[in-house]
């Protein structure tokens, strides 16, 4: 036992077949289970979620005769946050010659992530990606073409090959009317029944396994259980603890932390991924910030003035006085070095008083060059629509001055723990997408989360939950069976508990607050002492909501502040539980970035010796320490080596 937690068992992924790599897949796919037709008509699936892991699992479940029931709070399955998604999506398809392959795009993501991943995992998401454009096209989803008609693709952050297929800065929005539609399709077929403006605020347990949730209409305020066979969460990632954030202002972590809090393990809480290029923060109003694509570094240059403090305009500053530093310091990536290396890059010049803008906190983003060499009109094609985005938040035209860009809170590479099945450590609970802890290790690579999402919506989960569902259909549960019945008080007493506090202080500046200590002590830059600060005050904090918190109106309702505040409740234990995973890991990888772990030059330094497992995380009680699971990760084909992009 330790100061803030316990140690727990080893745990290891049982699922992963071993042999050669590049057949782990084919053979897990024939040694699942198969469930015959006529008895996935018997079987009911629920997803939450409908981002593009969610939707594209649904319609997939349904088109191969299970009935699924579909859950998500917007008002629309269309309107999930992967909608947002702006840059691209990976795939190995080596369309351009120049080297691409299964195996680069495997090498390329297991280093990126800084060692982290699992091999197998990372293998599969890489041969099914060229998979998943194939599909993607048969959908109609208008990927950016060449002069001559074939798909045309762009570089992305962390490789060397142009590998990321397009759909302008709009890729998120057409993939996942892709996925609507054939979604749609079983909607009108009778095979998906459609809950939208639902939220699961509980998960129902009956004898061990995942048997169903509890929502809340949103409308209307009634609360149900619903029951299924087996859960699936496609509930997106959490970036939005740090309550200023590139993600959509519903995200949440709810779905995952209350399957957490019934006993699925938390794995990776700590890796966040902080983006170097979107809009700075401009002062305290602001509750969004707002992503400028990662594809822009291909063309866009990033620099800072060589000089202290010059604050000349952009344009004044002569070429020898400005400092391209990421072509300087990583001359074989340049611009394009992964995120985290960007990022700290950019934040290690602001600290030295070379940053730009109000408050020295940004740096620019230049496209003067492209402009020159492709001339305007190549450019407002391949960005028009971020380059509009862009002009109308700052008002400044970067057709004519360089963006000014900082780095910011995008995306969670931790989540709900799974195995090679993407089964949690609760039989019967399915976590895909962004919501479980992912193939991306430390960090990751731009464009792969769409790749990861689609993986697992179109091409794994339908593969392996067959093998679960193979011994169903279960008992059939009504609402009055006491589990289910004790899943519901549940949600009804922290609604009732929620609306009685009566204080004085809104859920939004509770959460404006627990934003700015994590982004503080837990954002781009970590220390032990900083990390021990936190969790005293995200406690304080947290015992402060429960006592001072106002939500007006009742639960009968649509009320919008009732919903935050049960998100925010939740926000504060996973904050905790983010900041204790940081504290542990006193190494740097990825999106950790530990000071008290760094080489001469300023780089993250990895201690492979001592980290290099899967953290996953049991949650230990309300008044007890979580507990701390150790999967140790192994590497048999990408070495791990100190990663280097110079
Ligand atoms: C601005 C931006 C740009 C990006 N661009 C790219 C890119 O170019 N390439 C790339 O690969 N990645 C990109 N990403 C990352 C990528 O978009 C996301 O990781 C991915 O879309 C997540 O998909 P998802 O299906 O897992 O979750 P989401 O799309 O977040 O969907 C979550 C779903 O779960 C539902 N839900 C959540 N909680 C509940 C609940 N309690 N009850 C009911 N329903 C619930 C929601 O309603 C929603 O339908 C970008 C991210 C951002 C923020």
């Amino acid at each position: 036992m330790t100061e803030f937690y316990e140690d727990g068992d080893n745990i290891a992924d049982t699922k992963a077949p071993d042999g050669p790599i590049e057949t782990r897949w084919e053979r897990r796919r024939f040694g699942a289970k198969l469930v015959n037709p006529a008895n996935k008509r018997k079987l009911t699936v629920i997803v939450v979620g409908t981002g593009l892991a969610g939707g594209s699992a649904a319609a997939t479940l349904a088109e191969l005769g299970y009935h699924v029931k579909s859950y998500c709070y917007q008002d629309s399955p269309r309107r999930a946050h992967s909608i947002a998604a702006q840059g691209g999506i990976n795939a190995a398809k080596n369309y351009r010659g120049d080297g691409d392959s299964i195996h680069r795009l495997f090498y390329d993501t297991v280093k990126g992530g800084d060692f982290r991943s699992r091999e197998s995992n990372v293998r599969r998401l890489a041969e099914i990606s060229v998979e998943i454009i194939d599909q993607c096209v048969a959908q109609g989803v208008p990927f950016a073409r060449e002069y001559g008609g074939l798909l045309d693709t762009r570089s992305f952050g962390g490789a060397q090959v142009s590998r990321t297929f397009y759909a302008r800065g709009q890729t998120g929005q057409q993939l996942l009317l892709g996925a609507y539609q054939a979604l749609e399709r079983q909607i009108g077929a009778g095979n998906v029944e459609m809950n939208a403006r639902h939220e699961m605020l509980e998960l129902i347990i009956v004898d061990g396994r995942a048997r169903g949730i509890v929502v809340r209409d949103l409308v209307s305020g009634e609360i149900t259980t619903e029951f299924a066979d087996a859960v699936v969460l496609a509930s997106g990632g959490y970036g939005n603890v740090f309550y200023l954030s590139t993600n959509a202002k519903g995200c949440n972590v709810t779905a995952s932390w209350r399957a957490h809090r019934k006993g699925a393990l938390f794995a990776n809480p700590c890796y966040t991924q902080i983006h170097p290029t979107c809009i700075p923060v401009s002062g305290d109003h602001q509750s969004k910030l707002t992503l400028m694509s990662e594809s822009l570094r291909n063309d866009g240059r990033v620099w800072v003035p060589k000089a202290k403090g010059d604050q000349r305009a952009p344009g004044a500053i002569p070429e020898d006085e400005r400092d391209y530093y990421l072509e300087r310091i990583y001359p074989a990536f340049g611009n394009l070095v992964p995120r985290d290396i960007a990022s700290r890059a950019a934040k290690n010049v602001c600290d030295e008083g070379r940053g730009v803008g109000p408050g020295g906190l940004g740096v620019y983003l230049d496209f003067a060059d492209a402009i020159q060499r492709l001339g305007r009109a190549a450019v407002e094609a391949k960005y028009g629509n971020l380059f509009e985005m862009y002009q109308r938040i700052t008002g400044e035209d970067p057709y004519e001055v360089p963006m000014r860009i900082y780095p910011a809170v995008h995306y969670t590479m931790g989540g709900l723990w799974v195995d090679y099945d993407l089964q949690s450590t609760i039989p019967g609970l399915f976590v895909i997408g962004e919501a479980n802890f992912s193939d991306h290790g430390a960090n990751r690579l731009g464009a792969s989360a769409l790749m990861q999402g689609l993986a697992d919506g179109y091409f794994v989960l339908p593969n392996t939950i067959g093998d679960y569902l193979a011994a169903g259909p279960f008992e059939k549960l009504t609402a009055d069976h006491d589990q289910v019945a004790a899943a519901r008080q549940q949600v009804e007493d922290r609604i009732t508990r929620l609306l009685a506090i009566n204080g004085d202080r809104t859920v939004d500046s509770f959460h404006r607050e627990l934003g700015r200590i994590m982004w503080e002590y837990c954002g781009m830059e970590r220390t032990d002492e900083g990390l021990r600060k936190a969790i005293s005050l995200i406690r304080d904090l947290k015992a402060e909501f429960w006592q001072r918190v106002r939500v007006p109106g009742d639960g009968e309702g649509l009320n919008q502040s009732l919903e935050k505040a049960g998100r925010v409740a939740d926000f504060f234990e996973l904050a905790e539980l983010m900041c204790i995973d940081a504290l542990h890991r006193t190494e740097s990888c990825g999106g950790h970035f530990r000071a008290e772990s760094q080489d001469a030059d300023g780089e993250a330094k990895r201690d492979d010796e001592h980290f290099s497992y899967v953290a996953a995380w049991e949650w230990g009680g309300e008044d007890a320490q979580p507990v701390l699971h150790k999967e140790d990760l192994d590497f048999e084909y990408v070495h791990p080596s100190t990663r280097s992009y110079k």
